[in-house]
């Protein structure tokens, strides 16, 4: 909240062209007085302030919206969304929002509890609609929520985005067609990237196990192998049975799975003990709901995608 107070105070001065910029003259209750509305910043040179839950959606909103937003992140690198349990400034931050962006399919649910408590009238925008899910046999979900591993979906959620952020601020509607349009071709460029790194990789050698079912969509467009998860859900919230870790370390052996990839914001034990037990390795951890916190090198989603890739391709050249 401070941070983005403190960059949404120089974007507005730098705007206004001055020469000095000093925290008492920007100090925070102009701000609260600017905000106090909770109307969209049309035309008034004003960013918009947007709030996300996801890190995902969090970049595809700064690349969208580039300086006409501010955008401020419900979910860090060390927020499973599966089993996020929101703050109360969390609701403060969203009553003063002017676009409040959602994964949807049910990944950031919560959500919807902590709009109702927080008020505002910011405009909702569920970057998964339009999507068609991959089936999950999961209750309570529509279909397999985590869509930005497939690059056509992320660029799906892109548009949904663009058109959310224009619906509320509608001069600068170009811009963010403009913007959109440019990331986009950015996203096409890291999806031939990936499929580059994995070209080395015979496809029946592609063997996947991760903690839970986060990769559907990442295995269907670069053409790998789901052998199993760790996790029997698309959720990190479930522990497998005794009987289920057995089946998954059996198909370890008999698949001859090199390596066993943990997650980011995940607690790694389970997926070491597994390893052990079937004679695999763990191998490195994989961003799957997160993105890589500060000075991670992962901080953006196509690093982050590339980082996967790479992480998994290392794995299984060096088996
Ligand atoms: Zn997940």
């Amino acid at each position: 909240m401070r941070m983005s107070l403190i960059t949404d105070q120089i974007t507005r001065v730098a705007l206004l062209g001055a020469a000095t910029l000093t925290l008492g003259a920007a100090g925070c209750g102009s701000d609260d007085d600017a905000d106090g509305g909770g109307q969209p910043a049309a035309g008034g040179g004003e960013p918009l302030e947007v709030v996300a839950t996801t890190m995902q959606l969090q970049d595809f909103a700064r690349q969208v919206g580039g300086e006409q937003v501010n955008v401020s992140g419900i979910l860090g690198a060390d927020n499973e969304p599966h089993e996020y349990e929101p703050t109360p400034s969390d609701a403060e931050a969203l009553a003063a929002a002017d676009v409040v962006l959602e994964n949807g399919a049910n990944l950031d649910d919560w959500l919807e509890d902590l709009l109702a408590n927080a008020g505002g009238d910011a405009q909702r925008v569920t970057a998964a609609e339009g999507i068609e899910l991959l089936p999950t046999e999961e209750e309570g979900f529509p279909g397999d929520p985590h869509i930005w591993h497939d690059p056509e979906a992320a660029k799906q959620m892109v548009d949904n985005i663009a058109a959310g952020l224009s619906a509320a601020d509608p001069e600068n509607a170009e811009t963010y067609e403009r913007n959109a349009t440019a990331y986009k071709q950015d996203l096409d460029e890291m999806a031939t990237q990936i499929r580059e790194t994995f070209e080395p990789i015979p496809p029946q050698e592609r063997k996947l196990i991760t903690t839970h079912d986060a990769f559907g969509y990442f295995v269907r467009a670069y053409d790998l192998e789901q052998v199993g998860t760790v996790l029997p859900t698309v959720t990190t919230e479930s522990e497998p049975s005794g009987q289920q870790v057995q089946q998954l370390v059996r198909e370890i052996r008999e698949q001859e799975v090199e390596a066993i990839f943990t997650e980011e914001a995940v607690d790694p034990s389970l997926e070491r003990q597994i390893a052990e037990e079937a004679g695999a390795e763990v191998s490195s951890s994989l961003y799957a709901d997160v993105l890589g916190g500060p000075d991670s090198g992962a901080e953006t989603f196509i690093a982050a995608e590339l980082a996967n890739a790479q992480a998994m391709v290392t794995a299984w050249q060096g088996s």
